[in-house]
């Protein structure tokens, strides 16, 4: 078969879906169905799922890459918001005993319990198509919050792609940009037209691959003050780091004890956050932390 053909059976198959349950498909909860089985494929294989491996899928809206999980990996947990999905997801996953479908949102589930509960503790490979409207608070929370995740592969607006490969100083670099680099090292799988989508995207979008380090690119102390300070620095990303910090609420530091910590890390007390890499936010951090010495 090839890929237009593909692509029409994928098609007519979802449409028959959305037909037999009268599903009208909801734009609020970012609701892109993939129809391109040479991508549903792309995303199984870049994330280089096994036998051996639990993935965790968030969004498994009537459950076509669900499948193809499920084909290949030891266990799939799929976690789906829409409750109008839940009996669909029952039907068209029927057969593939080693999937378990959780109606709640990501946001709000405990993550860490979960791989606890459904793989003993054992690290899971997040495998999903993200709803567009909140990619970034979740992969902030896969990141950051502190569950077993061994990588994340995710299809993403190219947008995202770039603001997580982005280069210091360019309009792309920031928050995002840190975690990733700070946590993983990110590949990009295959970028993918609109057309693969029901209903079609305004965007064009991605695949990416984080995983996670073993040990992160730098040392700092405590890494949570170090991301407020880079939320800091990109939240006033037109003011100077001094101006910037000594604006945030929650640094608690005034003018002049920023400028002094900013001395004591080394930085041009003129220079603007978004120049800076992860290295140079960790000195930050780090002379925070003595600041009583300064
Ligand atoms: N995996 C399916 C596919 O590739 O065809 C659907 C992907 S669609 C882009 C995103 C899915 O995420 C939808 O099914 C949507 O209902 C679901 N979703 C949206 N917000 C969510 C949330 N906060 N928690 C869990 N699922 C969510």
């Amino acid at each position: 078969m090839n890929e237009n053909t593909e692509r029409q059976t994928l098609a007519r198959a979802t449409a028959e879906v959305l037909k037999k349950y009268d599903l009208s498909l909801k734009k609020g909860f970012g609701q892109n169905f993939l129809i391109n089985a040479a991508v549903l494929e792309s995303i199984v294989e870049g994330a280089g799922v096994t036998k051996d491996d639990a993935v965790l899928e968030i969004g498994p809206g009537i459950g076509t890459l669900t499948m193809y999980l499920a084909r290949a990996a030891g266990s799939v947990t799929a976690v789906e918001i829409d409750k109008r999905l839940i009996p669909i997801l029952r039907d068209t996953l029927m057969g593939a005993d080693n999937v378990r479908v959780i109606q709640n949102d990501i946001l709000k589930l405990d993550i860490a319990a979960l791989a606890e509960e459904m793989n003993g503790g054992r690290p899971f490979k997040v495998v999903a198509n993200l709803p567009y409207y909140i990619t970034t608070p979740i992969i902030m929370e896969l990141l950051e919050g502190g569950a077993p995740i061994e990588s994340i592969t995710v299809m993403v607006q190219q947008e995202v792609a770039d603001r997580m490969q982005a280069a210091p100083g360019t309009k792309d670099y920031g928050a995002l940009t840190l975690a990733v680099q700070y946590y993983t090292t990110a590949h990009v799988i295959t970028e993918v037209p609109p057309e693969s989508f029901i209903p079609p995207p305004k965007v064009t979008s991605a695949v990416i691959r984080l995983d996670r380090h073993a040990e992160p690119p730098v040392a700092v102390r405590d890494p949570k003050l170090m991301f407020r300070l880079i939320r800091a620095a990109f939240n006033q990303r037109r003011k100077t780091l001094v101006n910037a910090l000594a604006n945030a609420p929650d640094t608690g530091l005034d003018k002049a004890e920023a400028a002094r910590i900013l001395e004591a890390a080394g930085l041009d007390p003129k220079v603007r956050g978004e120049k800076l890499g992860l290295a140079e936010f960790a000195a930050l951090a780090d002379a925070i932390m003595q600041k009583e010495d300064l």
